[in-house]
């Protein structure tokens, strides 16, 4: 339980597309500009500099109807050759302060400052002096948010635009989370929200007044997910893994399992699902977790780290249950479970399976030990390669849920 408070800082351009073209041309500067398709050819709007947002024109919007609001609007091409070349500067800088850095698109992304190359104590100067440098090195700014989560953090950076720095320190948390709308929670679209202001829940904390059974009868699966988040707790990692170096499944159980044996098979067999799943990618693994959360929502990881690294599926699920040992399930009913593996290896020829450029990734710097400490930290669902962790826990969820994102358009233009 006892984890040390994390630093996380979500960094987003502002008004990416739109702000590189402004740059580029002064002609366009001071003007509303969006980045897009032609409005005769049903184009959407990429990105809209804030002259244009004063007119409504927002990302995503059909081009025709951008235009029927603001009739002077310039419309540029996008030049994603440009953005990536951008991006890639911006991103050369968050990876000089931590490896663990999420892009989430070619604009935005999640670091873990917890350990930092500056060996900076406070987020608040890394985000500040990130500012700058991104404002140095490429003319444009960006807005950060400071939060121990990855949740708060995002809400954080959108707080104050353009140039906005928003610190959401942990004694302010519930204060912070007073002020939001239950929209703000992560996963609820348009759709949701209607659903849930229909019961009432029109602020974010209006969602602890009711508990899991009534939250999922309007939410179904996610109702677990909403209900921690309205407190403010999301333990998801910051994934810097390109290459997955872990790889884990969980499951949250309708009903509360009590009977010992049950959660042993339940355990035994994610953990040999995320054996077949090193054995497909041809990599070993040094290290087997276990999550379970207990029905007050206490939740606690084991992990047990050998060597040698193994892919057997026989050796990950016999030393996943006997991690159950080192837990109360059975005596406290318990309400999800996961089991995973981590500290991965080539299989081939042991070396670790580092991603170029975060330079030596073993398990003994300190980003990957901070790493290790929470293994199982993705909302329900499997945390796969190439799974994208910012979106909806679920697969049920609104695929609406990102509409504010300058990357709308962008989103064909792959990942940094
Ligand atoms: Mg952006």
């Amino acid at each position: 339980m006892a984890s040390p408070q994390r630093r996380i800082v979500h960094v987003d351009m502002d008004a990416f597309y739109a702000s590189v073209e402004q740059r580029d041309d002064p002609e366009l500067r001071g003007r509303p500009v969006v980045v897009g398709g032609r409005p005769d050819q049903r184009g959407v709007v990429a990105a809209a500099s804030y002259e244009a947002r004063a007119f409504g024109v927002r990302s995503a919007m059909p081009m025709a109807n951008a235009v029927r609001r603001c009739p002077e609007l310039v419309i540029v091409r996008p030049d994603f050759t440009k953005y990536q070349a951008v991006s890639r500067q911006v991103f050369a800088l968050f990876r000089a302060v931590t490896p663990a850095v999420e892009p989430l698109s070619l604009d935005e992304a999640y670091l873990d400052v917890t350990e930092n190359a500056w060996a900076e104590p406070l987020a608040t100067t890394v985000a500040k002096r990130l500012k700058e440098q991104i404002r140095e090195e490429t003319g444009l700014t960006a807005s950060a948010g400071v939060a121990p989560n990855k949740f708060l953090a995002k809400i954080a950076s959108g707080w104050r635009k353009p140039d906005g720095l928003t610190v959401v320190a942990p004694e302010r948390v519930e204060a912070f989370l007073q002020q939001l709308p239950v929209n703000a929670l992560l996963g609820v679209g348009p759709v949701t929200a209607r659903k849930l202001r229909a019961h009432g829940i029109v602020a974010l904390v209006d969602v602890r007044r009711f508990d899991v059974e009534r939250l999922t009868s309007i939410v179904g699966s996610r109702a677990d997910w909403l209900l921690r988040l309205s407190h403010g707790i999301d333990d998801r990692p910051v994934q810097s893994t390109r290459r997955a170096r872990s790889s884990s499944s969980e499951r949250t159980y309708a009903e509360d399992l009590t009977d010992l044996e049950a959660i042993r098979k339940e355990i035994d067999g994610m953990a040999r699902r995320t054996a077949a799943g090193l054995e497909r990618r041809k990599m070993t693994a040094r290290t087997v977790t276990i999550k379970v959360r207990y029905d007050d929502f206490t939740t606690i990881t084991r992990s047990d780290t050998r060597r040698p690294p193994t892919a057997d599926a026989d050796e990950i699920a016999r030393r996943a249950v006997a991690l159950l040992e080192r837990t109360d399930a059975g005596a406290r009913p318990v309400r999800l479970l996961g089991a995973g593996v981590h500290n991965f290896t080539a299989a081939a020829d042991g070396a670790p399976s580092s991603e170029p450029g975060a330079a030596a990734e073993s398990a003994r710097t300190p980003s990957a030990t901070a790493r290790a400490r929470e293994p199982l930290g993705n909302p329900p669902g499997d945390a796969g390669e190439g799974g994208r962790a910012d979106s909806a826990p679920d697969a049920d969820s609104d695929s609406d849920s990102d509409a504010d994102s300058d990357s709308g358009a962008g989103a064909g233009a792959g990942r940094v």
